[in-house]
């Protein structure tokens, strides 16, 4: 029987996001590790390698394609109630340990992750996605930036169709790689998580390329929103906190920032739930920073008004939610507050048509056939 690796170099193409170097050494961009990779080797990654001085990069599947509401990305300032067609890959550059997509992103690490390719093209998706009624396609549940190449391409047909895109991801990019995509990204959420480089070396990564991605996408017009994942006793102290918040606020103070409950997963199972008074905590952190949207997630209902946005100017609710529920909707067709006509930062659609679905659920996915070994 094949290895996952084996099948996965059945469904591949040479990458847009490198550069040859001499005796066969290729240099990827794809994320912050920029790995210098030898003739028959892979990258850190483990989805990119290098086959006779290219550098091939994966094509043509999905590990998983699921409709999401926009909340559940979550972006909160963009198209609220929309759905957003989610399609991930496998692979990561990172291996945390708390993981929740670690079924994907761990697939090429760990032999208990288990997620069989699916065939895809960019059409049938893009089909799908419209079929379903979604606004946004996403690509997400693994690290999209170390497959690039196959969302643009997915991205260009949604695009084609009238979507809008978006990346869910850990931020470890590139100049080169931010370049690429933007003209094809429209909203970019970034889990910010730690303010220390040490942390983020236990996750398999450093501290800085993530710290220039988010100044750089927000320079760059793409719309941001971040998360961290508040870990008890890993990101919790009120120093990396306020350390988060305020580079957050020395980026721009309109970009929201999302502070998440941990819940034991993979294999952090040690911390326990992040409780509601933890998120309320980080909250004020960031408020007291000077950041304008500041929202708590994963503990529906527990958070008082942590949940919805109000206009930063004269407090009046604009959004209600519970959970990924849209409770009420009041922005102007412009996205400002009815009541002192303050634009609300955001892409906002000009009228709310609704919520298809608060709950994620499952796409027909006959015409995706699993990827089997066999002839490149
Ligand atoms: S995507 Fe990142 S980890 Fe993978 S080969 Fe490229 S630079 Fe290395």
């Amino acid at each position: 029987m094949s290895s996952l690796q084996e099948v996965l170099q059945k469904t591949v193409r040479e990458g847009e996001l490198y550069e040859k170097l001499d005796r066969g050494f290729v240099r990827c961009y794809a994320c912050g590790h920029c790995c210098r990779i030898p003739d028959g080797q892979l990258g850190v990654c483990k989805v990119r390698y290098n086959e006779g001085g290219k550098l091939l990069v994966p094509w043509g599947y999905v590990a998983c394609a699921q409709c999401d509401p926009i909340e559940k990305k979550p972006f909160f300032h963009a198209y609220p109630g929309a759905l957003a067609y989610s399609f991930g890959m496998l692979g990561c550059d990172l291996h945390c340990a708390y993981c929740q997509n670690w079924v994907t992103s761990q697939a090429l690490r760990d032999p208990s992750a288990v997620s069989p390719p699916l065939r895809a093209t960019p059409e049938g998706l893009v089909e799908d996605a419209v079929q379903q009624g979604a606004k946004v396609v996403v690509s997400t549940y693994n690290e999209p930036l170390i497959t690039s190449e196959w969302a643009v391409e997915v991205f260009k047909q949604a695009r084609a169709a009238g979507l809008a895109t978006g990346f869910v991801s850990n931020g470890n990019g590139t100049p080169q790689v931010l370049q690429y995509l933007r003209p094809w990204v429209d909203l970019y959420k970034v889990d910010l998580k730690s303010f220390d480089d040490r942390h983020y070396r236990q996750l398999g990564g450093r501290m800085q390329p993530i710290l220039e991605t988010i100044r750089r996408l927000h320079a760059m017009g793409f719309w941001v929103e971040i998360v961290t994942l508040i870990v008890p006793g890993f990101n919790d102290s009120e120093h990396e906190l306020q350390r988060m918040a305020e580079f957050l606020v020395s980026v721009s103070p309109d970009i929201p920032w999302h502070v998440t409950a941990f819940h034991p997963d993979y294999k952090m199972t040690a911390p326990e739930n992040t409780s509601s008074r933890t998120l309320q905590r980080a909250a004020q952190i960031g408020k007291a920073a000077g950041l304008r949207f500041v929202y708590a997630g994963n503990l529906p209902g527990r958070t008082g008004e942590l949940e919805n946005t109000y206009c930063p100017n004269c407090r009046q609710l604009l959004i209600a939610r519970l959970g990924f529920h849209v409770l009420d909707y009041r922005l102007t067709a412009t996205g400002s507050c009815p009541r002192c006509g303050a634009a609300l930062p955001g892409r906002w659609a000009a009228e709310f048509q609704g919520q298809i679905t608060d709950q994620p659920y499952l796409p027909r996915l006959q015409r995706f056939d699993r990827v089997r070994a066999g002839r490149r």
